[in-house]
């Protein structure tokens, strides 16, 4: 119903209808005063051929008796012998096929009359009349000057012309014609007029059927026809034609009003028959026209639901010169005009309008497609340094232009598998593991592309970048993730002022899990979650524990053992690191109190951090401990990291300087990993370098480690400091670090850190075994 072919289709057959109904109604409206209209027509004309025929019949008789009268041979037998007559009559009569000849004397005596009867079917004979040789009924027809006449012999009515017959000035007699009346006239009318013909005469008050086409006519009824009073189931006229004898004659013309009605019914019919067939050859070609409008409006809306699915290669070939034919063509050009904005959108959608690279779009899909195929790839977040001052001193313009540069040198570097600008000054390059690159060769190919300087308009600007990178699968298997990790190692990288950063764990400070520790971890000390583990430190001349580092353990209720190194980290970002301090130095110092007590003397190892030496109270707190536990001050070591004093140096060593004149001894942890140079090493009111596990783990097998760790121990001592090595996890490191005189050493060789009482324990076994030896 709702399809426009449909509508239109309907719409043809509502006007169809419409009009063949308004024809019909107008048909049946106008069809009785037409069937009306139609007998009265078809009565006159009936009429009017009658008068016409029967008036030349008539005046054809005339002309005819006329030229009989005045010819000689006639003249001359006139007066003879009747046989002579009748000869020479009915020599003429044959020339006009006339019924009735008659020839009457000057004395109104019928000289000869000649009449053709009917013999029996279709057989007629010539007879003489039975008047002949009587005198003229109609004498009076003979003084006046009229010529046609209706004349009664034996039955017979004819039509009948009289002429005289002169010689000179006188008139010797007169000569007839006459034509009958008769069946064969009236089927001749009935014929032409398809009305039933009866002429009926009236003789002696009596009417007589004369002759009709009817043959069961009657002769009231005709009568009645010729009265004017036809009956209602009967059309008919009537008249009455011309006396006779003074008796009228009538003719009745009529035929049943059914048989005419019948006609005009076939008509009717015949006519609803052809509107019926019109109406189904215009539905026909209404159906049509239809199809052929909606056929191209089909194929156009076909074509906008392969548009509307992406299918751009269709093209609509109308044949069509009018307004669908164009419309057919705008069609394609839309088609082609959306398939350019399409390509032109995608195009935007995925590439960096700056530098025309690939956008985060298509690099998501690319991770992705490696995560898949679990294919291992590095990341490397690349951003542009020094950009905001390009733009803030020269514009933004210089910007994007040094933007673009950029862009170009990094497309150069093929070993890369993808280059992504992320916009702004951020770039990415993914390299697939299996092309076997080191991080730093990487690293270098990218600084040596921007190596050389850009000139712009004279003013010579330099190409640097830092650079995070995070790898699949060691760091994650989330590509957003990765993501993220490369910009975590790049923002690391900004901090510590380094080229490139690989990512790592510790660098991480937003993750989860992270979050969840910060909140936990405020009600750690309060819920006794936190407890001290001890690793000793060796002398490495007598072989005897002389120290022990206290090694802060978190026991989380739900996540079990948290080590120092994750949450350490947080405890400092989040203010709560003095808290935790306090907790450690009171418990380590009690519990160096009861080994005291116990004969043990160590010297315990405390690790502060940074944020402890901002602290305004911190050194108070520090010797209210010490005395309140009744420690030596000589028995407590202080251990700090070289870039938590290098951080603020002025305060930090004022500080240390303090805890130095107490007594107390100052120890620098993790030496080696840091940026300070000996120099500002060397103002550093400390007692002990503690060498960075880092360089002694792998001394046996590391030639450099060797050298780095001998000359620190050299330097140290040239500077008047001990030296502490940690992560010996070997007999070959506690020997070689002996030989080349370390003082102290600390490591899983020696021991892992223990729990207090473990640790008890074994210090006393060693102490023992120790004194046994001695
Ligand atoms: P650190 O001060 O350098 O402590 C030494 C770390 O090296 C300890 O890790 C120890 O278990 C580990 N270690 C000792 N010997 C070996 C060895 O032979 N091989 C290896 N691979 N590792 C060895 P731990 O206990 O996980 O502590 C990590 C870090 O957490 C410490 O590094 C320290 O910076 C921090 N930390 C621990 N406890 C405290 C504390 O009470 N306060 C503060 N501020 N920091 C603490
Ligand atoms: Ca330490
Ligand atoms: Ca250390």
């Amino acid at each position: 119903m709702r399809s426009l072919k449909t509508k239109i289709f309907l719409f043809f057959v509502l006007l169809l209808l419409l009009v063949q109904s308004i024809a019909l109604w107008t048909l049946v409206k106008g069809n009785d005063a037409q069937e009306q209209q139609e007998i009265s027509n078809r009565l006159n004309t009936a009429k009017t051929i009658f008068t016409e025929q029967f008036n030349s019949r008539r005046d054809y008789l005339a002309a005819f008796s006329e030229t009989a009268a005045k010819d000689y041979g006639i003249k001359d037998v006139f007066e003879g012998d009747t046989r002579s007559l009748l000869f020479a009559l009915n020599n003429h009569r044959k020339r006009i096929d006339a019924d009735l000849a008659m020839a009457i004397s000057a004395d109104n005596i019928i000289s000869a009359q000649l009449q053709v009867i009917q013999v029996n079917n279709n057989k007629t004979k010539v007879q003489k009349g039975s008047e002949l040789g009587k005198i003229f009924k109609h004498t009076e027809w003979l003084e006046s000057q009229e010529k046609a006449h209706l004349y009664f012999l034996d039955g017979i009515l004819y039509q009948l012309s009289l002429s005289p017959l002169t010689v000179g000035s006188s008139t010797i007699g007169w000569l007839a014609f006459g034509f009958e009346i008769n069946q064969e006239l009236a089927n001749h009318f009935l014929e032409i007029t398809h009305l039933q013909v009866d002429f009926i005469l009236k003789q002696d008050d009596e009417w007589l059927l004369v002759a009709s086409s009817n043959p069961t006519a009657d002769v009231n009824f005709a009568k009645t026809i010729v009265e004017g009073k036809t009956p209602e189931q009967y059309i008919g006229i009537g008249e009455l034609i011309t006396e006779f004898d003074n008796q009228p004659f009538g003719l009745a013309m009529y035929a049943l009003r059914a048989d005419i009605v019948e006609v005009l019914q076939k008509q009717w019919w015949q006519f609803l028959i052809l509107a019926f067939i019109t109406l189904l050859l215009s539905l026909a070609s209404a159906y049509l026209i239809a199809s052929s409008i909606t056929k191209p409006i089909k194929r156009l809306v076909k074509q906008a639901r392969m548009i509307a699915q992406g299918d751009y290669q269709q093209k609509i070939d109308l044949t069509d010169n009018g307004e669908l034919g164009q419309l057919a063509n705008e069609f394609n050009v839309m088609q082609q005009a959306v398939l350019a904005r399409e390509k032109e959108i995608t195009h935007r959608a995925s590439h960096d309008p700056l530098t025309e690279l690939p956008n985060r779009n298509i690099l998501m899909k690319y991770l992705n497609q490696l995560i898949i195929e679990k294919s291992c790839f590095q990341l490397f977040h690349l951003n542009l340094s020094r950009l905001k001052d390009v733009n803030e001193t020269l514009g933004h313009d210089v910007g994007d232009w040094l933007i673009q540069r950029t862009a170009e040198r990094l497309s150069k570097i093929s070993t890369f598998d993808l280059l992504c600008h992320l916009g702004g000054d951020e770039f990415i390059l993914i390299i697939k593991k299996q092309d076997q690159h080191s991080i730093p060769e990487l690293v270098n190919k990218i600084n040596n592309s921007l190596e050389n300087h850009c000139d712009y308009g004279g003013i010579n600007l330099q190409l640097q970048v830092r650079i995070g990178i995070s790898s699949f699968p060691e760091h994650s298997n989330v590509d957003k993730t990765l993501l993220q990790m490369a910009d975590t190692a790049l923002q690391s990288a900004r901090k510590s002022n380094a080229n490139y950063l690989c990512y790592d764990k510790s660098l991480d400070v937003n993750s989860v899990e992270r979050l969840n520790l910060i909140n936990d971890l405020k009600s750690a000390i309060s819920d006794n979650q936190l407890e001290l583990h001890y690793q000793p430190k060796l002398d490495l001349k007598t072989n005897i524990v002389t120290h022990a580092e206290a090694l802060v353990r978190w026991y989380h209720p739900t996540l079990g053992m948290v080590p120092p190194d994750n949450f350490i980290h947080i405890a400092e970002q989040t203010g709560q690191i003095n808290k935790l301090t306090q907790w450690v130095v009171s418990t380590a110092l009690k519990q160096s109190a009861i080994w005291r007590s116990d004969g043990i003397d160590l010297n315990i190892a405390i690790n502060i951090s940074a944020e402890d030496l901002k602290e305004a109270d911190f050194y108070d707190f520090i010797r209210n401990a010490i005395t309140t536990n009744n420690v030596p001050e000589n028995k407590v070591t202080l251990e700090v990291t070289e870039s938590a004093v290098v951080d603020n140096p002025e305060e930090a060593i004022k500080l240390l300087q303090r805890f130095k004149d107490a007594g107390i001894k100052i120890s620098i942890d993790d030496y080696g990993t840091g940026y300070s140079s000996l120099a500002q090493l060397k103002q550093l009111p400390v007692h002990e370098l503690k060498i960075d596990k880092s360089f002694v783990q792998h001394l046996h097998e590391d030639e450099d480690d060797r050298i780095i760790v001998r000359s620190t121990i050299e330097l140290a001592h040239n500077m008047g400091l001990s030296v502490v090595s940690e992560g010996i996890e070997d007999d070959f490191s506690l020997r070689w670090l002996a030989e080349h005189d370390c003082e102290l050493g600390q490591g899983y060789y020696i021991s892992r850190p223990k729990p207090t009482k473990d640790f008890t324990t074994w210090v006393k076994e060693q102490l023992s075994s120790k004194a046994e030896k001695g």
